[in-house]
């Protein structure tokens, strides 16, 4: 257990304004954005540069005193939320939020672990660049979480995951050593890939205090539309379509079932249906250029859907008029697990399969679900052009207490699922990684190959298993 002794060492090293031990401050940052697991811990650690950080991890080795590396805490899989039993410290990186560098010559920003994504965002567009990454939790996620999760979103289909924009990494690891990687090195052949093995590590392997990102060029014509259809196949159809209409503009194309977004509708004020067809698929489709062209990116998405509906590919569509209609679209997309929540009691599940199987994923398992446990209603959203999608098994209606239905019936649809996505070639984690949600489950059907893999590079990172522990490593 750690007392008050431990926590005054740290505040030696910290200064008071380092270390949050008033129970109040601490009680927002022991649970997931989900609320479904609590945990304890006697102090936040909130380091102010990297030399703190090192200076706090060599301490915790000294002391025993396990981590727990926490961004904006919007984990989708408690990843960031302590253990029960109080006896880790929570190390926050929100402190460290300055954008060291952004070079619009080298398309490259250096910014500390917590710099929030949005303000990422921002400072990228103010120098005519920006930052292709972008998802729902954009205003408190941040860049050390995103790029320890290996978070994705919804312009993977065009720029990557993370891993794809991460060009350098600055990090303590376990042992309180600065590994500065930051340099942004085009061809770097000197052995394992450090930077990578730490991209997607959940906190298990060090703490990144820094991160170089890649920025591309601004947007300066978009076209943002939606689509009626009528199942996953013509979705799918939909993309091959488009890209072969729009080449690698198509950066946005998200799917998202009808009932997803009556949700939203219900329960999301001020959104409202792009379409006034009743169909049960939507897409969102976005395009983009760097530069503006005659026909523009509205004209082109037009024609392209039009081409589209006359094929049969689609029953309906609608074009954002201006900036403003594009937001909304998006805001329908963004809210939809905030929607969901609001709904009712769900499990959620972040899985991906190859993505010439997934239209006849997402029908099959949905049926198989509810065949499965009746009652439930199963369907499924997210980035179809990812072969990714969240799939959502909702409680059944009128379920009192949504809690002990997920205590009840969690773990059988949780198997189930996961089952079906292992027997369709797939991953029980598509984006949102591991965490402490989904350890047993990887324990439970990765290959033996795999989890030594993984076990062994983390002894090797971190032998006495200080770092964030209890989450992936099974
Ligand atoms: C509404 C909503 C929508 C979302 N949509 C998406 C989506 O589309 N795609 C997607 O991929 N994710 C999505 N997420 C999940 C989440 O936003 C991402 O996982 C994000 O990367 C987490 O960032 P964070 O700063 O909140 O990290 P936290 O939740 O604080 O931490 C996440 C993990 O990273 C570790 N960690 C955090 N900071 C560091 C650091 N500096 N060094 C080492 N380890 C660290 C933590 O220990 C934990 O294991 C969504 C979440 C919400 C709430």
């Amino acid at each position: 257990m750690i007392d008050a002794e431990i926590v005054q060492r740290f505040r030696e090293i910290l200064g008071p304004k380092g270390v949050i031990d008033d129970p109040d401050d601490v009680a927002p940052w022991l649970s997931d954005w989900r609320g479904r697991y609590k945990g304890a811990s006697a102090a936040i650690l909130s380091p102010a540069n990297t030399d703190e950080v090192a200076a706090t991890v060599r301490l915790a080795a000294e002391l025993g005193v396990p981590l727990v590396p926490q961004g904006g805490n919007t984990s989708m899989v408690g990843g960031a939320t302590p253990p029960v039993d109080g006896s880790a410290l929570i190390l926050s990186l929100r402190r460290m939020n300055r954008i060291r560098t952004l070079s619009p010559e080298n398309n490259l920003a250096v910014c500390e672990a917590g710099v929030i994504l949005s303000t990422l965002h921002e400072a990228a567009l103010a120098a005519g660049r920006r930052f292709p990454l972008s998802l729902g939790a954009k205003g408190s996620a941040t860049v050390g979480g995103l790029v320890s999760t290996n978070a994705g979103g919804t312009q993977v289909l065009r720029h990557g995951s993370m891993r794809a924009l991460v060009e350098g990494i600055e990090a303590v690891l376990p042992d309180g050593a600065i590994f500065d990687g930051l340099s942004a090195l085009r061809k770097d052949n000197r052995g394992y890939d450090i930077r990578q093995l730490l991209v997607g590590a959940e906190g298990t392997l060090g703490v990144v205090t820094a991160a170089a990102l890649r920025l591309v060029p601004a947007i300066a014509d978009r076209a943002v539309g939606w689509a009626g259809v009528a199942g996953p196949e013509d979705a799918l159809r939909l993309l091959r379509h488009l890209e072969a209409r729009l080449g690698d503009a198509v950066e946005g194309f998200e799917i998202i079932a009808d009932d997803g977004l009556g949700h939203v509708l219900s329960h999301i004020p001020g959104t409202r249906s792009p379409i006034a067809t009743r169909t049960p698929w939507h897409v969102l489709v976005e395009a983009d250029y760097a530069e503006r062209r005659e026909p523009d990116a509205r004209a082109l998405l037009e024609t392209a859907l039009g081409e589209a509906l006359e094929a049969g590919i689609i029953a309906d569509a609608a074009i954002a008029e201006n900036e403003a209609q594009a937001e909304a679209f998006w805001r329908i997309r963004e809210s939809l697990s905030e929607a969901e929540r609001a709904q009712g009691p769900a499990l959620q599940f972040d899985v991906s399969v190859p993505v010439a199987d997934m239209p006849a994923f997402m029908t099959g398992a949905a049926a198989a679900a509810e065949a499965a446990f009746p009652g439930s209603t199963a369907s499924s959203f997210g980035h179809l052009g990812d072969g990714n999608v969240h799939f959502h098994v909702r409680a059944p209606r009128g379920t009192p207490d949504g809690p002990a239905w997920i205590k009840a019936e969690g773990e059988t649809i949780s198997a189930f699922v996961h089952d079906t996505v292992v027997a369709a070639g797939g991953s029980i984690s598509a984006e949102h990684g591991i965490g402490q949600m989904k350890r047993a489950e990887l324990a439970r059907l990765a290959s033996p190959a795999r989890l030594s893999a993984l076990r062994g590079i983390k002894a090797a990172f971190d032998p006495k298993g200080l770092f964030n522990p209890g989450k992936l490593i099974p």
